[in-house]
């Protein structure tokens, strides 16, 4: 067998609990648990109290309204998010701060204050007036990592216009789809963007994407790669021209707490993107306080969250939240392996950033690259760690700790959905002691728990379905045009109070939350359940592997047969041997029950655009299926190796 890092190893074995530091303890905003306590006894009164983070042009008159599965919060008040975002803190002397530190992939910097900020989006929130837009009219916004992206959602907010922002590594049709959802007036793309020293050519993309969506009236295209792109006159118009003679003044709308902020789809790891709705009271406030209490936020912070704008990490956590904490962030626009494997690590380094926040799946690619690359870096800036997207395998957080924090800084792992808009699962870094892949407890003022069939509590140790039982000020109102499917998914397995997340979750002896993976996703061998999630970890624990995701294949004997798509690290090879490896070390690991009868070694895992898993794929390849929808995946052509390579099965029981 492969050798283990004995560090690694022995932080792993002892089922060490990682207690916050007496410094990091003494500093932070929240270190007192009974903040817990106090905001179980009234939910209500702690957010209200909360809602003091938001600056009311009018303030509400009612905290929430729940009329199950229908909620409103802080009913009567009026807001504006970019107001929130930007204008108070330039009207109280805090314009010379820096909002993002922003950097292109070819190298090129730009340091934007909070007052640049606010005058650009009021310069283009002027512009779009111009064109046409207002309250209420969708603009959609299809654009890289560039400065220009949160300033186009700012200056949609300033109008009351609502967002829909579609990730710049979506093609042509998924954008397509996306706009003719949201009937879009307006779109605002870029001529290109820089991805791993290639140019991903947005304005192509977006030519092709608007010859079928007739609500298009107007294309502001941000100049950014250059090169010569057709041109409609009457129709296109550049992002620079139309903001260049546009006042630097332009009053914020006054919004209606539950006014529209913006419409923003799923990943769709598990099925069809779903449009979620949020509105801008509850929301604001949801996203401001979380942020603020989780990141421990201090006035002299350096906050890099590193996911992309174009799903809802980036959403609540680079844009609303941060800008209304009046935080000072990072944005970089490229992939983390360019120039080298070291890009990230130079960027904290020479930014001094304090808290980064990242993807269980970019944390596994940096265990796969090796410690040298953050080892060549001054890390000594952080202070803090996150993790969200997918549950993190307790190899990789524990990698995460020694490497990147090295073993001082506490790591937030962060359970919540673009559906609860705002984190709910997670630690409190000057409170929680941490378990390596547990996501701890939830939030002040949230009521989860686990679930069995029947909608009976389940005791500690038992998987179950997760649920909430409480509203929270930044869930999702609706589905886009869909309620019935609101219904539905959410909110018919048990009642209609009871919002069901389709994760699986099961509770430990001290209360802690384990988040088990999709509940689609829990197999069934030969009368046990068995969590997807569970196996991979096992897997992921030999040091031969890098990623594995695992899926249950019909079998006749034994119900569903496991089979599991394994990548190994550089360096190793898949043969029948270490497939029998594995296969063993599964058994060791959870038990015989769970040691998957095939193991299949692929160069990469069919994942969604923001980097998770998709086993419902691998589901149909493993049953010789055909794809579901594929419009979300980043890959595709793995998906064709790994079917070659299915019929060609190694290490098969
Ligand atoms: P779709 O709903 O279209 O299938 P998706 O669920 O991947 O896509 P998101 O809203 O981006 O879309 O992801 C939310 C999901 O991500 C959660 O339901 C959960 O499965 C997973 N997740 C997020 N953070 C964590 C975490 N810290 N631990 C475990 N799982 C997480
Ligand atoms: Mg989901």
């Amino acid at each position: 067998m492969a050798k283990k890092e004995a560090a690694i190893d022995a932080l792993l074995s002892e089922n060490r609990v990682f207690e916050p530091s007496r410094d990091f303890r003494s500093r932070a905003l929240w270190n007192d648990p009974s903040i817990y306590e106090r905001a179980a006894k009234d939910p209500e009164a702690f957010w209200a109290e909360q809602a003091a983070s938001v600056s009311w042009l009018r303030k509400w008159d009612r905290v929430v309204e729940w009329n199950p599965p229908w909620v409103k919060w802080f009913l009567g008040g009026k807001l504006n998010a970019a107001y929130n975002c930007l204008d108070r803190h330039v009207e109280d002397g805090g314009g010379d701060k820096v909002a993002y530190y922003w950097e292109g992939e070819p190298g090129e910097e730009r340091v934007l204050t909070y007052r640049d900020v606010y005058l650009e989006v009021c310069r283009l929130a002027n512009g779009l007036k111009s064109l046409g837009v207002k309250k209420g009219d969708r603009v959609a916004i299809y654009l890289g990592m560039v400065p220009e992206l949160p300033i186009a959602m700012l200056a949609c907010a300033r109008l009351g216009a609502p967002h829909s922002v579609v990730f710049g590594g979506f093609a042509a049709s998924a954008l397509r789809d996306r706009i003719n959802d949201a009937e879009a007036k307006v779109l605002i793309t870029a001529d290109g963007g820089y991805r791993r020293g290639q140019v991903v050519p947005l304005k192509q993309n977006a030519e092709e994407a608007i010859r079928e969506c007739p609500s298009i009236r107007h294309v502001v295209t941000v100049r950014r790669t250059g090169g010569d792109h057709p041109f409609t006159a009457g129709r296109d118009l550049w992002y620079q021209d139309l903001i260049a003679e546009q006042p630097a003044e332009c009053p914020p709308e006054p919004m209606d707490a539950e006014d529209l902020l913006y419409i923003l789809y799923t990943s769709g790891t598990t099925g069809k993107p779903k449009g979620i709705v949020h509105t801008t009271g509850g929301y604001m406030v949801g996203v401001a306080t979380t942020h603020r209490f989780i990141f421990d936020i201090h006035d002299d912070d350096v906050y890099w969250c590193a996911a992309d704008i174009g799903w809802v990490t980036g959403h609540s956590y680079i844009v609303y939240g941060p800008l209304a904490n009046h935080a000072t962030g990072i944005l970089y626009e490229g992939a983390p392996d360019w120039p080298d494997k070291d890009r990230l690590w130079s960027i904290v380094e020479k930014r001094k950033a304090t808290i980064l926040y990242t993807a269980p799946t970019a944390i596994r690619a940096f265990m796969r690259w090796g410690p040298e690359y953050p080892d060549k870096h001054d890390l000594s800036s952080l202070r803090l760690l996150g993790t969200v997207g997918e549950p993190i395998n307790p190899e990789a957080w524990v990698w995460y700790w020694k490497y990147i924090g090295t073993e001082r800084c506490p790591i937030v792992d962060t359970w919540w959905q673009t559906e609860t808009g705002m984190i709910l699962i997670t630690p409190l870094p000057g409170i929680t002691a941490l378990k390596p892949g547990s996501a701890t407890r939830p939030f002040p003022g949230i009521e989860a728990d686990i679930y069995d069939e029947h909608g009976h509590t389940v005791g500690p140790g038992s998987g179950g379905y997760l649920v909430l039982k409480r509203p929270w000020p930044a869930m999702f109102r609706t589905i886009y045009k869909d309620p019935e499917r609101y219904v539905q998914t959410y909110f018919s397995k048990y009642s209609p109070d009871v919002y069901l997340a389709g994760d699986g979750a099961k509770r430990d002896d001290d209360g802690y939350f384990w988040l088990l993976g999709r509940i689609d996703d829990v197999m069934n061998v030969a009368g046990h359940r068995i969590s997807t999630y569970e196996v991979e970890s096992a897997l992921v624990d030999n040091p031969r592997v890098a990623e594995a995701a695992v899926v249950a294949k019909s079998d006749p004997e034994v119900g569903q047969a496991i089979v599991a798509f394994v990548t190994l690290k550089a360096g190793q090879v898949g043969d029948q041997t270490v497939a029998t490896e594995l296969r063993e070390h599964v058994a060791k690991v959870i038990g015989k029950i769970a040691r998957p009868h095939a193991i299949i070694f692929t160069d990469d895992l069919p994942k969604t655009r923001s980097g998770k898993i998709m086993r419902r794929l691998l589901r149909d390849v493993a049953e010789g299926r055909q794809l579901g929808d594929v419009t979300t995946l980043a890959n595709a052509e793995i998906v064709e190796q790994i079917r070659d390579m299915a019929s060609v099965r190694t290490g098969e029981d």
